[in-house]
């Protein structure tokens, strides 16, 4: 099973992506979270996202690409894999189609999840990350008296710095202007499906089975 989940910042779809990695049993790989692990690392990686990161923009191609490339090679990403947050425009899904290719890999199914715009801005600006685990906690689910605690590991919660109410804005719009055009090119080839990301989470988990079935 290949999948890629395509949606609007805080959509959900890391959590998604968390529950149907166990279901399929599959590796779950997040750009966004390859992407904090090396700016936590201070890695040479890290240090030329951050500037583009905190700003809300798209890391450019080369590091991108290059990143991605490597990862897909590895030995785990042979029996299926999820990704989320990547391919993230048009050029980026044109590169993976020849990754694919490459590696003799079939993509079944790019879902996507749908959500109101003023939904997703009440998302983000209420998510809260862990320093230590990189554990996603969102407030408005988790409304528990330890806000200052991760759920996971007990870790220090922080606000991504690109979850603050000017970064949201320019990352939805990246999204409307680079990311959306996707969609036009999963469904020409007959594979997009797409989902109702609002409402509650196990809710969605089971319509997003229903699509792949
Ligand atoms: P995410 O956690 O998916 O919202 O990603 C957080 C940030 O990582 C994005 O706002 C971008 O700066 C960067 N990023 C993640 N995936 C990509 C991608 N496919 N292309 C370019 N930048 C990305």
């Amino acid at each position: 099973m290949r999948l890629v989940m395509v949606g609007p910042p805080g959509g959900g779809k890391g959590t998604q992506a968390n529950l149907l990695k166990n279901h399929f049993n599959i590796l779950h790989l997040s750009t966004g979270e390859i992407l904090r692990t090396e700016l936590n690392a201070n890695s040479k990686i890290g240090e030329k996202a951050r500037i583009y990161m905190d700003k809300g923009h798209l890391v450019p191609d080369e590091i991108l690409l290059d990143m991605m490339a490597r990862r897909l090679k590895q030995k785990d990403c042979e029996s299926g894999y999820l990704l989320d947050g990547f391919p993230r425009t048009i050029p980026q899904a044109q590169e993976f189609d020849k990754i694919l290719i490459n590696l003799s890999h079939q993509l079944d199914a790019v879902i996507e999840l749908e959500l109101r715009k003023e939904k997703v801005v009440e998302r983000l600006s209420n998510r809260m990350a862990c320093l230590d685990c990189g554990e996603i906690t969102n407030l408005l689910f988790h409304n528990s008296a330890k806000k200052e605690t991760c759920r996971n590991c007990g870790g220090k919660l922080y606000q991504r710095k690109d979850d603050k109410p000017q970064v949201i804005l320019q990352r939805l719009k990246i999204y409307d202007q680079q990311t959306s055009p996707l969609l036009d090119y999963y469904r020409e080839k007959g594979i997009l499906r797409i989902v109702n990301g609002e409402g509650d989470i196990k809710k969605i988990t089971s319509r997003i089975l229903e699509a792949l079935k």
